[in-house]
């Protein structure tokens, strides 16, 4: 399988203060690793940024402008756990660019997947507001790309950060051309992504809340998955398939385990060999994969393959 990757050392200028838990340092233990260990075996491929009429396709131009005028100050709080720096614009602009240039990237067929190393992260982000550590929501600008730019009328988003994407679930949510299936605890931020949440208008029945239960194994999730993503792709046949690639469910991290006694045990949930599985039910279809990692804990980067 080849594998394209977007990385870029302006994320790193993307700063959030020395205690903040979407901290650059965790993007550069990643990039360490692909140097160490994967230098020969992936295509990376040069990041630019989304243009303003591609951000605009999601996000109100208030929005936008606003986001453009933090660039005069050195530290702006978007929202009370959004803090950025004023380089914070242009990586967010460059974030929303690399998954775009990924969509390009598989539909000329250049890889079979690929993924975008990028901060800061988007699934939270909303038309009009930045929340949750996020600035423009980059899954649904490409996503939005891809059905502008290549015709596409079938993109499943998969999300499988332990947090609900509400912002992907809000932007699609009347939209047949984006399945949204998320796996998360409904006990942490946002408190959104209840079951019965199936989508509305011509988008009823295209949105799929999965809530997990604290108490879930990774036997559980692999089964949970598995069992639902097999009948999602056969019925639904999608064109593309993106992942929302957050690894809060892995056991070290400390958003996810945060106030929870018994922690979802995700340390082997996301190996190597798993993934591979994820995507050999992908790959059978020949159906591209474009995930954009957020927050990427630096316990998991030996055990991407
Ligand atoms: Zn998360």
């Amino acid at each position: 399988m080849k594998v394209g990757i977007a990385r870029d050392e302006r994320f790193l200028e993307h700063k959030t203060g020395h205690f903040h838990p979407e901290h650059p340092k965790r993007l550069d233990a990643i990039y360490r690793m692909l140097d160490q260990h994967f230098k020969e075996q992936l295509i990376s491929i040069p990041t630019e940024p989304a243009t303003v009429e591609q951000i605009e396709r999601i996000h109100s131009p208030a929005y936008i402008k606003r986001i453009l005028k933090t660039a005069e100050q050195r530290i702006t709080s978007l929202a009370p756990d959004t803090p950025i720096s004023a380089d914070s614009y242009f990586a967010a602009w460059l974030a929303a660019g690399a998954c775009i240039q990924g969509i390009d990237h598989l539909m000329a067929k250049a890889s079979d997947a690929f993924f975008a190393f990028v901060r800061p992260p988007g699934h939270h982000a909303l038309p009009d507001k930045a929340a949750g550590f996020c600035i423009f929501n980059n899954i649904a600008i490409a996503a939005q790309y891809a059905i502008d730019r290549y015709s596409l009328g079938r993109i499943l988003v998969i999300d499988w950060d332990i947090h609900h994407g509400n912002g992907i679930h809000d932007i699609f949510y009347d939209n047949p051309k984006v399945l949204y299936m998320s796996t998360h605890d409904l006990m942490m931020y946002p408190y959104t992504g209840e079951f019965d949440q199936t989508g509305s208008g011509k988008g009823n029945g295209y949105t799929v809340n999965i809530p997990i239960l604290r108490e879930f194994t990774d036997d559980d999730m692999i089964y949970l998955y598995q069992e639902i993503l097999r009948p999602l792709i056969s019925g639904y046949r999608p064109q593309l398939i993106m992942v929302a690639a957050g690894f809060d469910a892995h056991a070290d991290d400390p958003i996810g385990r945060s106030n929870r006694p018994i922690p979802l045990n995700g340390s082997d949930l996301w190996r190597g060999d798993t993934l591979a599985e994820t995507f050999k039910i992908f790959a059978g279809k020949s159906t591209p994969v474009l995930l954009p990692g957020r927050r990427l804990s630096s316990a998991c980067p030996g055990r991407i393959h």
